[in-house]
């Protein structure tokens, strides 16, 4: 039986189009390997809705991404909108839509490929097979936590106050995310708090404990943040899946995506409770190279890949991807971002041609 899916592309700005339309092609091929339909629909964000709307996230845009199976979003912004008031901006129409599918959970892969492990700014014993999964809380802990603020005391001096604060709920849906997460890789989870300091990280690890009877399957550790931040590049073998809440996970997914060295190459998951996730490669919108064929259109199709796994449970799907990619790069063809001596140089279209012919092949 052929399953159906609904897809939202959203191209926004930039390389954003170019890194699109091969991911759409891989898509279309990978479907019909493995009997799947994608139903498309293109709809407008960022500086591209902003001129052509007034609004970088017009209500149509979020109507029809509620109505989709799953969001594909490539990057936003630019030179043009920079000075524009913040309401305006491109990055109002990425938080805006976020917010509007409440995804909570942000995955974030750090895989070091062997072809590139010299990008990576760590000696290659220490890097080689890493294989990491961050799993970060995304709509709650101290950003959104209340009271915020700046505030004047009675003597005249000024306080700044931010309030890190996660209920039972908020943390059990995270870590649902987290357990499940593992159980489709090695089965290894690693929570991340300050239970030593923060009475919010010791409520945090007694409902990871408690969620983990639900998963036996899966081996749960803990490990405070600062010790983390260390194994990270003291020793990221060890990690397999990583769950933090918002603040820890914004600074640790950030140091174990550089482990890899390559913002070209990494793809991203934002999921909620229920479908649609939204899926997107962690880089920006390349204003510098944008339509000069120079993007690397390899973080935007892992996303895809990231949806096929993550948000449609198509997993034969995925590993098709993920397995051409790897098999782009065995054959020494690289765009100018992971450009290494020896190796063949290609532009966005270009990789993408020959990324088709290998999963044909
Ligand atoms: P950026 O990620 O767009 O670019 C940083 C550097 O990496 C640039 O030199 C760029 O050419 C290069 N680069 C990025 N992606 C690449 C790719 N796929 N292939 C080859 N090279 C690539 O970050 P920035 O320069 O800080 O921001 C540019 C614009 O993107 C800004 O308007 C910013 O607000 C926006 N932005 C959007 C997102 C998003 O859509 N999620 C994320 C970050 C930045």
């Amino acid at each position: 039986m052929t399953n159906k899916y609904s897809i939202t592309l959203l191209s926004g700005d930039g390389i954003g189009p170019e890194i699109m339309a091969v991911t759409v092609k891989v898509l279309k091929v990978v479907a019909q390997q493995c009997d799947l339909e994608f139903d498309f629909q293109e709809a407008l964000i960022g500086g591209v809705a902003i001129d052509a709307t007034g609004n970088p996230l017009p209500s149509e845009t979020v109507e029809m991404c509620r109505q989709s199976d799953s969001v594909l979003l490539a990057a936003i912004g630019g030179y043009k909108w920079d000075n524009l008031p913040r309401e305006q901006r491109p990055e109002t129409g990425l938080l805006g839509i976020r917010a509007a599918l409440g995804l909570f959970a942000n995955l974030r892969p750090a895989t070091i490929l062997p072809q590139l492990i010299d990008a990576s700014s760590l000696k290659k014993e220490v890097v080689e097979g890493v294989d990491i999964m961050v799993v970060r809380e995304l709509t709650g802990g101290i950003y959104f936590g209340q009271p915020k603020g700046i505030f004047t005391t009675e003597t005249g001096e000024k306080r700044g106050v931010n309030t890190m604060v996660y209920s039972e709920s908020e943390i059990d849906r995270i870590a649902r995310v987290a357990f499940e997460t593992a159980q489709k890789r090695q089965k290894r989870l690693c929570s991340v708090d300050k239970a030593n300091v923060l009475d919010v990280s010791q409520l945090w690890r007694d409902r990871v404990i408690k969620m983990s009877e639900e998963y036996p399957d899966v081996e749960l550790t803990h490990m405070y943040v600062d010790n983390a931040a260390m194994q990270l590049v003291r020793n990221p073998k060890q990690f397999d899946t990583i769950v933090t809440g918002n603040l820890f996970g914004d600074i640790l997914s950030d140091a174990a995506a550089m482990l890899t060295g390559s913002i070209g190459m990494l793809p991203s998951a934002s999921l909620g409770s229920d479908r649609p996730g939204l899926f997107e490669p962690v880089h920006g919108s390349a204003p510098d190279i944008a339509g000069q064929n120079k993007a690397n259109p390899l973080a935007q199709v892992l996303s895809a890949a990231m949806m096929l796994r993550y948000g449609l449970n198509e997993p034969v799907a995925a590993n098709k991807i993920e397995s051409a990619v790897l098999k782009v790069l065995d054959l020494g063809y690289r765009t100018g971002d992971i450009m290494s001596e020896g190796c063949q140089p290609v532009g966005c279209r270009e990789i993408g041609e020959i990324l088709l012919e290998v999963l044909q092949s």
